[in-house]
Formats: C-alpha cells, structure tokens, sequence
C-alpha cells in the first residue's frame, strides 16, 4: 500500500509529489496526459511559492528560467499612470517579492526532480476512472488511456490535483460555490526577440473602451490579456486581423511567433468541502480565481504545502482528524479572502462605462497619493486562522532571514533548519532555554550573537519583525507559519511542548 495516490501532475499535482518525496512518503502520481501541457497558462507567482518550491529542493532550477518581476503601472481611462506598485526592494521571504514565469518550463523542473526523487512514480497516459474509500485506505482504478488497460492502487489518502473539471470532486459529488464574476478575456502569448517595455515591469490598462494587460514574461516571451466588449464573440477576437490590430501598438506580426491567442472566462469558485474521507481537493480541483492578482495556481501550491507536511505527521502517528480536518480549516478562508480581493480588483479594472472609470480613476489616485491600497491591488497576504491556529498573533507567514552556523557558513533559514518544527529568539529569551525546553534537538535560531546558539539570523529586520509584535520568540510550523509568538520564554517552551505533542517530529 502507498502512502499517497496523486490525481493530476499538473503544477499543484507536481508539487504535490515533490513534497511528499521529500518528506519520504511513498506516492503514486497518475496524469491523463502523456506530456505536459505545452502551452503557458499561469505567468505570475509570489515568494512564498519561491519558498515552497525550495523547500521542494527545485528553487535553483526554476529560478533560471524566470524574470523577477518588480513593477506594476496601472494607467487610467485618460491613459496616464494612477497607481504604480512597487515590491523591487522587498525580500522579506529571503526570495525576491514576484517573479513571472513560464508554466511548461516549471512543471518540467518538477517532473525531472520527481525522477530523481526514490518513492514516487509517475504513470503518464494514465487517468483515475474510480475511487472507493475502505476505513484504513483507498483504492483508486486506473486506465491506461492508450490501451484502455485497468488497474487498482491502495494508499492511504488521495489528493485530487486533477484540475478545474476534477474527475473526483464530482465523484465525491462535491459542489462548487460561484462568487458570480464570469468575464471573458482574450489571452494572447508570443515569443518576440524585442524588449517591448522596461524588462521587469507590467502594465494594467484600466481603459473603458478596452481593459487589457501586458506581462512580460521569461526570455522573449510575452502576454497580453484584452477584455471582451459585450456583444464580441471569442471566434471573432481569435481572428488574426482581430490579433493583430489589437498588438499595433507595441509589435509588428513579422517580429513575433504567436503562441496562443484564446479567450478565457475567468471566474470564481470554491468548493463546498475539500475532504471527502480520505480525499482532498486541491488547486483548481477546490478553487478557481480570475488572474487579477495572478494567485490562482499559488493558492494550490500553498494548498499541497500545508496538506503534505499534515499528512506525513499522521503518517508518523499524529491524530488524523484533528490534522486532516485543520487543512481546509485554515486554507479555504484564505483562499475565499484572496478570491474576494481579485473579484475586487476585476470589477475595478473591468469597467467600461466612462463616467464610472474617471470616478475609479479619482478614487485611485487619492487613495494612493494617501498610502492607502485600492481595490484593484493585492491587499497583502492573509494570515492563516482556525484550524491548529488558536491564537490571533499565530497565522502568519514567518519571514526568512539569512541565518549563519556556528561554522559561519551563510544559509537561508529554511535550509539550515530543514523541515522542522523551529524556534526564532531573541538571545535574551534563550539564556534558560536549555533548561525549559523539552527537546534540545529543536532547531533554534537566535536573532542575535552571543547566545551560544548554533544558528544565528544575520538580518536585524528578524529582531524587529519580533519586537514589532511585542514578541521575543516565535514557534515555527513546519510549514513556517507561526504556531505561537511569546513574550516569555515559559510561555514559549510550553506552545513549544504542544506543538511537539501534536506533530511528532520525523
Ligand atoms: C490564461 C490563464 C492565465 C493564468 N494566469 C495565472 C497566474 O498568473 N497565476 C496563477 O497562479 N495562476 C494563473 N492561472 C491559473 C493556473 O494556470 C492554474 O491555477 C493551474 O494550472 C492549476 O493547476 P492544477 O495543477 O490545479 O490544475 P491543472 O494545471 O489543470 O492540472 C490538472 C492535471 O490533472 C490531469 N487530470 C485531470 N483529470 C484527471 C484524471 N481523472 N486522471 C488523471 N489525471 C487527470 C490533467 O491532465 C492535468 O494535467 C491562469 C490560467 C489561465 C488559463
């Protein structure tokens, strides 16, 4: 029996199996289809999934082929500038804040590090066909969709990272949930040797007569998103004379190689329930998000990051539902906050009566001449609640310094301190540490030198990020979100203690 079947080897699916073969589970990757999709559909992801994926050992790999994206302009209906977004200087995740990517070039990153990884097998031209849920385990018929073959698997927990039409949420007869935003976009991608704007910026045309964004991806390739008038057919958008008046004004036909050019409907949905027993929805198989905000693909990555490192802790004997129950606890109402920011920013980019888009164009360059954030951007990313959060100061994504080793060697925190359980002080509050703490096999990171501690963060920011939020220690998830911050160190040694009793340590 494995420990995992994955439906789907998708971006999330892929993820999905990366991580469980670094936590040294057993899995079963099965994918329709027998290649990756070759076309680009997700351009844009945050540091955190930087994070993740260098949590999943392929962060150097993916890097290369990615442009670190580090401006938006979004003009208004008189075509001047109201409102610029700026993240160039914010490493906060210890990775730069965006990078644009190309989609086939990341999941094939994630394929050839599967093949490296010992545990997990990939069964290309494979689809799930059936799935019946037994106490202990699961078993998943296959075929093969060439031969029309069959085959059973048994694991222990399934997850459905087959996409938006997901075979297993409608097995499971789960429903989805529409926020009621369906708007069709025309989605143009070209490989162009010209630089056609300043190389690490995008820009957002919040013009009534026709909203539409340009995104400048890896390499020489290149995305537009142009809105569909009422009335406008996708047939008729995907003419090439359509394209091409559309393009005149930054690049000749005769200098670009048209990738795609389709219209998509972006809309919003969640799942009802992403559990069914020993089942779990993930990415767009639980949620689908228009791409105002370029989440939609991360929320999946995060969903399989917080899931995997929950289900190898069951594995190794934690209690099941208390674990199991707390993924979508604490994944859905950031997913259903994020969703309800890009639905915000869509109706506010999406307007096209002209009176409305000069009011939208006023509001906006008030509110950023006053600091304040419009609708039309990211509102900052959500802590995480419920679930195995019981504490307003816990949730949040904890930041990732350099630490330095006792030998001196320079490491981005995660990989000094694995995938672990950890603890972040100030070295004031770790002079008793020896003494309270129950498992000095802990790693522990000490904002500070001179505590005697192995690790030590070499950025001053960790000591302000703690003493900001009136804390001198924080409790790390594996995951590195904050189980518990505290002021004392009894205090931190017991959300220490509890933390350990609920996840055995691997
Ligand atoms: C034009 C466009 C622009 C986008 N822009 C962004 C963006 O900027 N940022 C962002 O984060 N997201 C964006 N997205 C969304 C992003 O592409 C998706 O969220 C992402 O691909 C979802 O990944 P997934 O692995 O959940 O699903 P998918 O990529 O759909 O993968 C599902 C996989 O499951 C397989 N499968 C399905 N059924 C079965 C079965 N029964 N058995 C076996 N295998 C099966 C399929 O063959 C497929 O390979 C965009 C999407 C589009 C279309």
């Amino acid at each position: 029996m494995h420990d995992l079947v994955i439906v789907g080897c998708g971006p999330v699916g892929a993820v999905a199996a990366n991580l469980a073969g670094q936590a040294g589970l057993s899995a079963v990757v099965i994918e329709r289809a027998d290649n990756v999709f070759d076309l680009p559909r997700a351009i844009h992801f945050d540091a955190h999934i930087m994070r993740i994926l260098q949590q999943a050992g392929v962060a150097s790999d993916v890097l290369a082929d990615t442009r670190v994206w580090k401006r938006s302009t979004f003009y208004g209906a008189d075509g001047k500038p109201i409102r610029v977004h700026d993240w160039a200087d914010d490493r906060t995740y210890g990775w730069d804040a965006h990078y644009l990517f190309y989609q086939p070039a990341l999941e094939r990153v994630l394929r050839t590090r599967l093949e490296q990884l010992g545990g997990i097998e990939l069964r290309l031209g494979t689809e799930a066909i059936d799935i019946v849920q037994h106490d202990e385990h699961v078993t998943v018929t296959t075929r093969n969709v060439a031969t029309g073959g069959t085959d059973e698997l048994t694991a222990r927990f399934v997850v459905a990272c087959d996409g938006a039409s997901s075979f297993l949420r409608a097995h499971s007869k789960i429903a989805l949930i529409d926020s009621d935003f369906d708007e069709p976009w025309l989605v143009i991608d070209l490989l162009t040797e010209r630089e056609l704007g300043r190389p690490n910026e995008s820009e957002m045309f919040c013009d009534p007569n026709r909203p539409a964004t340009r995104v400048p991806g890896p390499g020489t390739h290149n995305r537009w998103e142009f809105m569909l008038l009422p009335g406008e057919t996708a047939a008729q958008m995907q003419r090439p004379e359509s394209i091409e008046a559309l393009l005149r004004p930054w690049v000749r036909m005769d200098e670009v190689e048209i990738l795609r050019a389709s219209v998509y409907r972006f809309h919003a949905l969640v799942a009802e329930r992403w559990r069914d027993g020993r089942l779990f929805l993930a990415g767009d198989a639980a949620h689908q998000t228009p791409p105002f905000l370029g989440q939609c693909k991360c929320h999946g990555i995060r969903d399989v990051q917080n899931l995997l490192w929950q289900i190898a802790a069951v594995l190794r004997g934690a209690p099941m539902n208390r674990l199991l129950d707390s993924y979508e606890a604490e994944r859905r109402p950031h997913v259903v906050r994020i969703i309800d920011m890009a639905v915000a920013a869509g109706r506010d980019i999406c307007v096209l009566d002209p009176a409305a888009a000069a009011e939208r164009d006023a509001r906006i360059r008030r509110a950023a001449a006053s600091g304040v954030l419009a609708p039309t951007t990211f509102q900052g990313m959500p802590s995480l609640r419920g679930g195995l959060f019981d504490s307003d100061t816990a949730g949040e994504l904890f930041p990732q310094p350099l630490v330095r080793t006792s030998t001196g060697l320079e490491l981005m925190m995660d990989d000094a301190i694995g995938s672990d359980i950890a603890v972040v002080a100030v070295p004031e509050a770790l002079i008793r540490w020896s003494d309270i703490t129950d498992d000095p096999s802990v790693p522990v990171v000490a904002t500070g030198t001179g505590a005697g501690i192995e690790l030590v963060t070499v950025s001053a920011e960790t000591a302000k990020w703690l003493a900001e939020r009136d804390a001198t220690m924080a409790i790390l998830r594996p995951d590195r979100y904050v189980h518990a911050l505290a002021r004392d160190d009894d205090v931190g040694a017991l959300a220490l203690r509890e933390l350990c009793a609920l996840i055995p340590r691997g």
